[in-house]
């Protein structure tokens, strides 16, 4: 019988993992293993992937996996018991791989599981400290902290959330790779106290290992909810790691968290002193000694790392851990030692070496559980999270909820962000005509009011637009809905050849590209990875949203938010086809297992979700006083040099002259018929501001930028685009906001000579001066809707282009990401121009 054979809310005993590699090393860390009762829970609303519960937590399966895994019912034939029994290893021969020295530098790493509570715990403790900042470099994506505590210079880094140490993603790799290079003196495993059975299997890792531990027993206030009890002093005597409870959410238990890892630090931790290893049993333990000996033999310069760690990874056949070792001189007698103790190991259990040690693992930690933990009769937390499943991964409800959801997230984002943008509008209206007033005429004012808050200001206004969608994402990150979405969308995603774990960078997308690429990460598969890569441009980001407001408001009045609803469906749409056509071409691989754990709801608290909001925000600040500040400013001066143009026509002299009539008007203003002088008065005053504008016009269109701009209109000109429109598009790849930034400089003139009027008024009566569509209006309804698709469609910024090569590991990825999304673009803007210029 397998896993797939049980039906809705059955329950069996996991007998064998059939299968092999990395979906055998996934899903035994996730604690399906031999002996282990296993819970169906439900299916999702397309009958796939289904949702088990193993040890305390949700984990889904696609039915393609459950069958790899054999189970017999419960209390009948099942051989319950694990292999070996928990007995500790206390021994002279551990390895504390460095003493440190007091009040100096004290590296501190979280590690831990996914959602176990790393990055709350890190931002108490680097709270309102000194310095926070991202840490760039190969790292990307881990966070570091550092400020002084009692004498110590505290650097604390928070690492990617992992289940074990056994580089098969790339989180994994990261982990790993910061152990072994940073070397960190402490390091802190948070866990989930209320999943110790699957978080202390990466614990067993970081024992092996040999490196100084605390653990941070997290989520202290749900194991007291459910009326668990855990006697985590002796626990941590068992396990030789010092244990604190802590609260990270409100920030319990930190301050004796540092004061523990001060402790260790100054070896005054009777519980680090123990120095216990993990008992792999007796014939385990003696291949252990004989590897480890011969690579002691061999080789001096693996000092910093634990032989005994090193060891187990060979018998383990760790990939990485041969690649290091390969490369040294006398690795080959550490191969043929680990070869034949491999077999014996085989031959005399009837078990690869890894489920061996695998086992040995789980055992230890259940039987020093069995000794502290008292297990609560209820569950409440648990209980409340299945309800809520109960309707949000309904079998009929759970798309349209899902659905909804996604409608509200958009229509809040653009109709309730109108308030907060009009003030802001209205303030920077303010600022540049108070500037006019203050400052002589001349090139700094043209600097300061049409470069650069001309740009910036065009871009900050989009600010609350941001928060509000911002706002929605960490909603759904928070809450753990996110991990619903790819459980119901899995089928779904396989339809187009992806994963249901895609779906979340995917959605991550809508937020900003950048992160949502680097949220690839969570694939196991590389390939797997650069197909989502590939497509997640087309998935609308937030710097694409100022675009659509400025042009579906000034086109489509009215009808702007339905407008950008339909944007981002067609990019969506997009991807999806993209996948589909990739997989059949270039990414013709084999599946990568689902396995993916379901977190517990949890209510995010409000102060969390603004914290996100104003991170987000500030980020877009920074983006607006850098690279968008830059940007108009190049823009402007661009649009402002060369001073000197030939113009057709003597526009001075005509002014003049029109200005000379003026005055003579006015002077005969009492003497002769009112109403007919009025009238006369207003056409000449009406003669000068268009004398004006078409200076400056012609001026802009001599200008550098107006001669680019000339240069590239044959290629967008087929597409309804005007050489602005062009100009603000290639300006796009700096920032998709520089395409506003840029419009605000370019349409500083108006027909009508007012400034103040809005931005989207200006773009609504821009007209052609010259060429076939001269006195046509520029944005027509179908140019509008030619040009929004095309900024959806076309190459991502250069942000984007850059973390994909970084995160695909190869630059050709970035090439191939410019030129097919810009082609796609413009196939489609033509296509739809053409098309819709025929009727
Ligand atoms: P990470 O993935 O390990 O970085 O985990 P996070 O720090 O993002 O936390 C995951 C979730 O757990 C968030 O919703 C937190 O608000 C919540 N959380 C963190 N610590 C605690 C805690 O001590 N108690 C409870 N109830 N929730 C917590
Ligand atoms: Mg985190």
């Amino acid at each position: 019988m397998t896993l797939n054979d049980l039906k809705t809310g059955e329950s069996a005993v996991i007998t064998r993992i059939r299968g092999r590699g990395a979906f055998r090393k996934r899903i035994t860390e996730m604690g399906f293993v031999s002996g282990q009762p296993v819970t169906v829970i439900r299916s999702a609303p397309l009958k796939d992937p289904v949702e088990y519960r193993i040890m305390s937590g949700n984990v889904s399966l696609r039915r393609s996996e459950a069958t790899q895994i054999e189970v017999a019912s419960l209390g009948i034939d099942a051989q319950t018991s694990p292999v070996h029994v928990f007995q500790p290893l206390e021994n002279g021969s551990a390895q504390t791989l460095r003493a440190v020295q007091p009040d100096k530098q004290v590296k501190v790493a979280l590690v831990g599981n996914p959602n176990s509570g790393k990055t709350t715990i890190f931002n108490r403790v680097s709270r309102s400290r000194e310095h926070v900042g991202n840490y760039s470099g190969v790292t990307v994506g881990s966070k570091m902290a550092s400020f002084h505590y009692r004498g110590y210079g505290f650097e604390f880094t928070d690492l990617p959330g992992t289940y074990s140490l056994s580089a098969y993603s790339q989180e994994e790799v990261i982990v790993r790779k910061h152990i072994m290079n940073e070397q960190p003196d402490v390091v802190v495993n948070v866990v989930d106290a209320n999943n110790l059975d699957r978080n202390l299997y990466l614990t067993t890792q970081l024992i092996d290992m040999g490196i100084q531990v605390v653990l941070a027993l997290n989520m202290y206030d749900e194991l007291e909810v459910r009326g668990d009890a855990i006697d985590f002093e002796q626990l941590g005597r068992m396990i030789g790691i010092p244990i604190i409870p802590t609260i990270g959410k409100r920030g319990k238990g930190i301050h004796r968290l540092l004061n523990k890892i001060i402790g260790v630090l100054e070896e005054r931790e009777p519980a680090a002193e123990r120095h216990t290893q993990i008992n792999y049993g007796l014939e385990m333990e003696q291949s252990i000694d004989r590897v480890q000996k011969i690579i002691e033999d061999e080789l001096d310069r693996f000092r910093h790392y634990s032989t005994r760690y090193l060891a187990i990874k060979l018998l383990e056949k760790d990939e990485h851990c041969i690649s290091i070792l390969a490369a040294v001189p006398g690795y080959e007698t550490i191969q043929e030692t680990v070869s034949h103790e491999i077999n014996r190991l085989k031959s005399l259990y009837q078990e690869d070496t890894e489920t061996i040690i695998t086992n040995a693992r789980y055992a230890f930690i259940s039987g020093a559980l069995r000794e502290t933990r008292k297990k609560g009769d209820r569950d409440p937390v648990l209980t409340r999270t299945q309800k809520i499943d109960r309707i949000l991964t309904h079998k009929y409800l759970g798309f349209p909820i899902f659905m909804l959801f996604l409608y509200i997230m958009f229509q809040a984002t653009f109709s309730l962000g109108n308030y907060p943008m009009e003030w802001i509008g209205m303030g920077i209206d303010t600022m540049s005509a108070g500037l006019n007033q203050l400052l002589p005429a001349g090139i700094v004012r043209d600097l300061l009011v049409d470069g650069v808050i001309g740009g910036v200001g065009g871009v900050i206004v989009f600010l609350p637009n941001i928060l509000i969608l911002f706002f929605f994402i960490s909603l759904m990150e928070d809450t753990g809905y996110m991990a619903r979405t790819a459980f119901i969308m899995d089928k779904v995603m396989h339809l187009f050849g992806l994963h249901g774990k895609s779906f979340i960078p995917l959605i991550m997308g809508f937020g900003c590209n950048v992160p949502a690429i680097m949220a690839t990460r969570t694939l196991e598969n590389k390939q797997d990875r650069i197909l989502t890569m590939l497509i997640i441009p087309f998935m609308s980001c937030s710097a694409r949203l100022p675009v659509y407001v400025l042009i579906a408001g000034a086109v489509f009045p009215g009808h702007a938010g339905n407008v950008i609803f339909g944007l981002y469906l067609v990019g969506v749409v997009v991807s999806l086809l993209m996948a589909i056509i990739l997989k059949k071409t270039l990414f013709k691989n084999k599946e990568a297992p689902f396995v993916m754990e379901l977190p517990i709801y949890r209510s995010p608290g409000i102060r969390m979700i603004l914290r996100h909001m104003w991170m987000k925000g500030m980020h877009y600040l920074r983006k607006m006083g850098g690279v968008i500040l830059v940007a108009s400013i190049i823009i402007w001066a661009l649009g402002y040099f060369p001073r000197q143009v030939d113009y057709s026509k003597d526009y001075e002299a005509l002014i003049q002259t029109e200005e000379l009539h003026l005055n003579y008007l006015e002077s005969y203003e009492e003497q002769i018929d009112q109403s007919y002088m009025e009238e006369q008065m207003e056409e000449s005053r009406e003669r000068i501001t268009s004398l004006n504008v078409q200076k400056r016009t012609e001026h802009q269109e001599q200008s550098f930028i107006g001669r680019i701009g000339k240069t590239i209109e044959p290629v967008i000109q087929p597409l309804g685009f005007d050489w602005k429109m062009g100009i603000s598009l290639v300006t796009g790849f700096a920032a998709k906001e520089v395409v506003v930034s840029t419009m605000g400089v370019l349409y500083q003139e108006t027909e009508q000579g007012e400034s103040t009027v809005s931005l989207q008024e200006k773009i609504r009566s821009q007209e052609y001066h010259t060429g076939p569509r001269s006195g046509q209006k520029v944005y027509t309804p179908l140019a509008g809707i030619s040009f929004l698709l095309f900024v959806l469609l076309y190459l991502p910024c250069i942000a984007v282009v850059v973390a994909v090569g970084r995160e695909a590991g190869h630059w050709k990825w970035s090439a191939l990401v410019l030129f097919y999304t810009t082609a796609i673009a413009w196939t489609v803007s033509f296509c739809v121009y053409q098309i819709g210029s025929l009727f």
